[in-house]
Parts: structure tokens; sequence; C-alpha cells
């Protein structure tokens, strides 16, 4: 007697492999019916044996495709209706595309070892891909999933690949990018008037290039690379020199795990990390007696930010004698985006790289490479980019579309449709027109590809009057708006991830800067609420003078200023051993005669102060890098006691903080004894004023998000601190702490936002 099931399949289930997946499995059982892609995701209908059908269920459980994310399967008895065969039915065409779009996939295994067979008819071929590995978000250039809405739509298939394309059987099954040398797009190398056909050529040109200390341009699936021998110390410092980048630590990629656990100190998590299928960064600490490595790589860092190849290409290179290290630094100036199509980087490098090795597969758009961390909560994404965009990051109980742009550093923006909060990939700093049109371009991107009428939009910004972000959003000519508080936003956005919109947390949000409810800049703030009764702010940092606003962020010296004002019997601070330069006492001016003076509570310009009594008085090159320094000094220092940093009348007295640094400092006290000290006074304040806010309001779950939250060290302290009070801890792990989550926190605000008809 057949029984008969419908079946439906929710997530990432489209241009993954998941029909041909189905339809092996049905035959394997001898099942009946057919799969469709269908407007929800996969629909599968089966009649035959009972037993089958079970089977068929259980392996759709366990072992669905590599490359698939399965969020939900529902499956409804139906009666049999006595099909023949199983197929494979074409699409609906969609009314609504609510379907996921798969992130970039790294090859896959079984394309690896095709890659390397001299038999194999892609033996080399640097776009090898399948169902289950290579391109998606990169090279989709519209909706629905088919080839002639890639990248590769002028790529015609010949025989061979279009008969692997239609042969369900096959691995390549519907594999929309997939080509092979005969018909495919192939791989070049420009080097001034030279150019090297032949994509097996031009690898191992670029190769032998590397290994004698060229800085090549490469294209990879999201952008081009700047590349070169990390272990070179020449080629390392003219690669800063031509891109004007100082400091900022390089990404390295090893050629493989090995090589990577030769570099940094990998916990089993963080292994895992390096090797997901986001191939992300991981940042890690660098290995102590690591002599191979150019001091130029990351200067004054005890971490290193590694990752492994993930493109047939990069296994190429490694596989034609490329450095088994390379510095892999995304291709662009200082905080520009990074470049994707071919004239803006010939155009943009060619001051910078020796040779471009340039593929001919056009990129959709730019996608960075990811940052991720195995942290002391777990795993934290520093950087969302390449392997995770556009994901989905959470569930919104709202029918309505929403649209909220992020901030204006680190920005992102998430777009929320028919529940589904989709986030951007990483944009960057908004001040630079470059990241200012990539913003423009992506919000076009996302509100087109999920086929979002504008006018049915939520859109939501920052309150910041002045960021670009916010002129833009309410540029769009959208009528309704909404404006959120940056802090609220990172709490927010843990919450979001985490589904909890009723729950009441204590919120403390630790970060640089954001725009306050007084019109301050905020950055040391402590809440009470939850998602849907909003976040009453309970406690902040005590107020300091910022001259300059936030353009003192540059300049630690410049932030000090307005905190240690207040500061009682002060030594002259310009004198030894502090130095600081003249433009401190600029400062001082600024304040006393309250020019260009706001009033700031923001933790990282405390971090600024500390690091700059503690000897870090240069400009800084890019953002948050004194907070940083701060933190490796502190990392080398034994076990201290605490500074005091009292919670007294919802504030958080820095002045005792401050005035311990300035007499230790005097007295000679080793600087990461005092950074360490500085560390612990911020965690036991936190705690104190967490631990009585919570007797208070009958709390016991504590969330830390914003900026400074990226300081493992203080998280540590936080931690042991916080567990002893018997506090549940919640931090990001799905959008990063810093402002590249803040556009998920906004889109959640506003999901639960009563809006008033004004609005
Ligand atoms: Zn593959
Ligand atoms: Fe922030």
């Amino acid at each position: 007697m057949p029984s008969a099931c419908s079946i439906r399949v929710r997530g990432v289930v489209q241009g993954v492999g998941f029909r041909p997946f189905v339809y092996r499995l049905a035959r394997a059982n001898t099942l009946a019916g057919w799969v469709l892609n269908g407007e929800e995701g996969v629909e599968i209908f089966l009649e035959g044996a009972e037993k089958g059908l079970l089977a068929f269920v259980r392996d759709l459980k366990s072992q669905p495709p590599p490359a698939s994310s399965v969020t939900d399967i529902e499956v409804l008895r139906a009666d049999p209706v006595g099909l023949i065969g199983f197929t494979i039915r074409e699409s609906h065409r969609h009314e609504r595309l609510t379907v996921r779009i798969s992130p970039d996939l790294p090859i896959c295994d079984e394309c690896l070892k095709e890659l390397f067979d001299p038999a194999d008819r892609r033996f080399w071929y640097p776009y090898i891909n399948c169902t289950n590995c290579g391109p998606r978000y990169t090279v989709v250039l519209r909706l629905p999933y088919d080839r002639a809405n890639t990248t590769m739509h002028d790529w015609p298939l010949d025989g061979y690949c279009a008969a692997e394309y239609r042969n369900p059987g096959n691995r390549r099954f519907d594999a929309q990018p997939v080509a092979c040398a005969a018909c495919g797009p192939s791989y070049f190398l420009r080097r001034g008037d030279e150019d090297v056909r032949g994509s097996e050529e031009s690898i191992r040109y670029a190769a032998q290039l590397l290994k004698s200390g060229s800085i090549l341009a490469v294209k990879g699936l999201g952008g081009y690379h700047l590349v070169c021998d990390a272990s070179n110390p020449a080629a390392v410092a003219a690669l800063r020199e031509r891109k004007y980048r100082k400091e900022k630590p390089f990404a390295i990629m090893a050629r493989d795990l090995d090589v990577a656990r030769g570099l940094i100190e990998l916990s089993a998590e963080a292994e895992g990390l390096l090797q997901s299928s986001a191939r992300p960064i991981v940042l890690a600490p660098a290995k102590s007696e690591l002599t191979q490595i150019a001091a130029g790589v990351a200067p004054e860092n005890n971490e290193f930010g590694v990752m492994l190849p993930y493109t047939p290409l990069h296994y190429l290179l490694f596989a034609a004698g490329a450095p088994e290290v390379l510095v892999m630094t995304s291709a662009n100036r200082s905080s520009e985006p990074i470049a994707y199509e071919d004239y803006e980087a010939l155009d943009r490098l060619s001051g910078i790289a020796d040779a471009f090795l340039m593929g001919e597969r056009p990129i959709a758009r730019r996608v960075d490479d990811s940052v991720a961390r195995d942290g002391v909560f777990g795993p934290v994404i520093v950087r969302r980019a390449r392997g995770y965009a556009p994901g989905a990051v959470a569930n919104l109980p709202i029918g309505r579309p929403i649209l909220a742009v992020g901030a204006d550093l680190k920005n992102t923006i998430t777009l929320v449709v028919d529940g589904q909060a989709f986030m951007s990939q990483h944009i960057g700093d908004l001040g630079h027109y470059e990241s200012l049109r990539a913003l423009k371009e992506t919000i076009q991107d996302l509100i087109s590809m999920y086929e979002v009428r504008a006018e049915e939009l939520l859109v939501v910004h920052d309150s910041h009057p002045q960021y670009a972000s916010t002129s833009h959003a309410l540029a769009l000519g959208i009528p309704q708006t909404l404006a959120v508080q940056h802090h609220r936003a990172h709490i927010a956005s843990v919450l979001a991830e985490r589904g909890e919109w009723e729950k009441r947390v204590v919120g403390v949000s630790f970060d640089g800067t954001g725009y306050g409810d007084d019109g301050g800049i905020w950055g040391g703030e402590i809440f009470v609420g939850s998602i849907k009764q909003g976040f009453e702010r309970v406690v902040h940092l005590r107020t300091a003078a910022l001259p300059g606003g936030d353009a003192a962020a540059q300049y630690p010296v410049q932030a000090a200023a307005g905190f240690l004002v207040q500061v009682d019997s002060l030594p002259d601070l310009t004198a030894s051993p502090f130095r600081f330069s003249s433009r401190y006492m600029q400062a001082v001016d600024l304040i006393q005669k309250r020019v260009r003076t706001f009033p700031t509570s923001s933790i990282g310009r405390l971090f600024d102060t500390a690091a700059a009594l503690l000897g870090f008085a240069r400009e800084v090159t890019f953002e948050g890098q004194a907070a940083m320094w701060l933190e490796q000094v502190a990392c080398s220092a034994p076990a201290t006691q605490a500074y005091p940093f009292p919670y007294v009348e919802h504030e958080l007295d820095f002045r005792p903080l401050l005035q311990s640094i300035v007499r230790d400092r005097i007295r000679g006290r080793s600087l990461p004894e005092i950074a360490r000290a500085f560390q612990l006074g911020l965690a036991h304040g936190l705690r104190d004023a967490v631990v009585s806010i919570g007797e208070r309001c009958n709390l016991n779950v504590v969330v830390l998000s914003g900026g400074v939250f990226q300081n493992e060290l203080l998280l540590k302290d936080i931690k042991s601190l916080l567990e002893v009070e018997h506090f549940e801890i919640w931090t990001n792990h799905v959008v990063p702490p810093n402002d590249g989550g803040i556009s998920l926190g906004q889109a959640a605000t506003a999901a639960f936002a009563r809006l008033d008809r004004n609005n």
C-alpha cells in the first residue's frame, strides 16, 4: 500500500544543489514524485513505500547538501496520486522572492581533486566550481538565480559543461557558474605593456613574481587583493608605503592549516572558524618565536589575522610555488572600499601593484573578506562580508519591509523582508566618497533583488543628524522614517540575534562614539529595558568635554585634555614622562574658551586618555588603534589590583582612575601593570553598576555591545567578575559588536516602534 507526503524545506536551499540531492535520495529509496524551487524554498512531493518515505525524511534532515542551510522542514501527509518516476520540475515564476541568496562558498574537496588531476577536463582551471561550491552572491545580478542572471551570461556552455549542467545525477546539475577552460573565462597577467595570456601561464608567472618580492593586484571573488610575500620585509614595507597604510595590520593567507598553525595559537573553535565555509580572516595570538613573518605585517601587534585559501586560484598560486604565507589585503587606499571593477583596479592600483593577475569573470558586487575570532564568549564576527553576506541574521515578527541604513563607521545595511532580516556585506567608513557610493549601490541592490516596493518601506537611521547615512536615508524620499539612538541599537542587536523581544535586561554599551539623546557624544552607557518597551538610560560615564568633537578621536592627547582638566593637582603633562604634544595645550585652550567643545561620556575616549598617559601620544591611523595598543600592553602584565572606578549616583567616575595612572606613571610603575590596573578598574566599575541595577530592577541578564567590547582582555575580566554574581552575559555572535551590527539593532527596534502618523 503506497503512502505519500509533501515536504517544504526553507532556508538557504536554492542554488546549493538541493534539488539534485533530493532527486538522488528519492531514487535511492525508490520513491516517485517531484521536486521544485518554490516561492518559500524547496517543495517536494513523494509517494512510495512507508519505509522509503521515512528513510527519505531521515536522510533529508541528517545529511543535507554541504552548502545548504536548512531552517525548517515541514512534512505533511498526502494522498497518493499514482505517479511514476521522480522528476525535477521547472520552477514557479515567483511573485515574491523571499528565497535566500546563498553567500559565496569555498572550493569543495571534489572540485579541488579535479583541479589537480591531469586527466580531468578542468585540470588547473581557476574557475572550477559545482553546486557544492563556488561563487554565488558575487556573481548574481538579479533573481531568480539562473545563469542568464549571473555575470557568466556571456559564456555559453559547451557540450561537455551543458551535459553536466542538465544531468540531475551530476554534481554540476544546475550549477549556474559552471564552466571549463574550453568555454569559460580565464585568467591573464598584465605587467606594464606586457600581457601574459592563458590561466596556467599567468598564474605560474604570478607565483614567480611573488617569490621575487613583487606586489601583485589579484582579482578574487568579491574584489581585488594586494598580495606579496609576508616573509619579505622590503615587499611588505613597499606595500605599506604605496598604500598609505602606516600601521593597520595586514591580513595574511597561509597555504594550509599546518602553515596557519605555525603562525598563530589556534583553539579548536578558531580552527573551526578558519575552515568554515565563510573562510574568514581569523584573529588569533601570534606564536611567540615567529621569525619568518616580516615585522611590518602587524606592527606593535601580538595578533595576526590569518585566512586559508578559498578559491581555486589561491590553491593554484600556492601549487605554482608562491611563498607559503602571503600578505593578502583588500585593494584600496586606506579605508576606501575594496576595488572590484577592472578599470577601477587598473586606475587606482597602478601606483601600488607591480603587476595585475586578472580574471575575465566580472564581479557583480564588491564583497570584502570577513573577519572573525574565537572570543571569550565564543565566536565573534568582527567584519561580516564574504561567506556570510547576504545571509539572514534574524527573524523579526513583522510583515512590512524595513530598511535600516546603519551608522557611518563600519557601515552595513539590513533589509527586512517578510520578517527575515538580511544583512549586507561590510560597506566601510562613509567619510569616503567611494563608500557612500557603495552604500547607495547596496541599498538599490538589495531592494531590487528582493523586489521590495520602496513606498512600503520603513526607513531606519541613526539619530545623528550629521551622519551621511542619515542624510542618505532621508534623501531616499520615503515618507516613513525612524531615528534610533546608536547605543540602544547596539544593545538591540544582541537581543535581535537571539529573538528576545520582551526580555528585560541590563544593557551595557561601551563604545567609541554615538549621538546621544541630549546631543552629546555618548559611549559609556548602561540601559534597562527590552526591545519591545525601549531602553532607559540609567547610568553613564561621568561627562567630560571633548574639544573638536568626533575629530578628537584621531588624537589621544586631544581627547585626553577634556578628561584630565577634571583631575586635581595634575603635573605638567608636556614634561617627562608624559611629553604631550602642543596639540594637548591647544585642546585645553579650546575647553577653557568653550570653543568647539562637546560633552562626552565615551569609554573609547577614556581609553584614548589612558593610552596617551601611557605614551601613545601620536596620531591614530585607524579607528580604535590607541585602545588596541593599550590592551596589548596590558596583556603582558601579571595579575594586579584594579584602579578605583567608583559607581556613584548614576555615574561611573573616571577621576580616581586617571589620577591613579598619573601617580603610578610618575612613580615609574611598569606600563603593562598600569594598563592592566586600568582595564581591571573598568571591569570592576561595570560590575558594581550592573550588580546594583540588577538588584534594584530584579534583572539577571546583562547584554554587552559596542566597539569597546572587542577588547578580549576586558571581556575576560568582566566575565569572571559577573559570573560569580550569577549574571548571564549575552554578547554578539551573528553580527559584529562594533558599528557593523548597528543596522540589525535599528531594524529590530523599528519592528516594535509605535509610529505616529507624521512619522
Ligand atoms: Zn565543487
Ligand atoms: Fe558604536
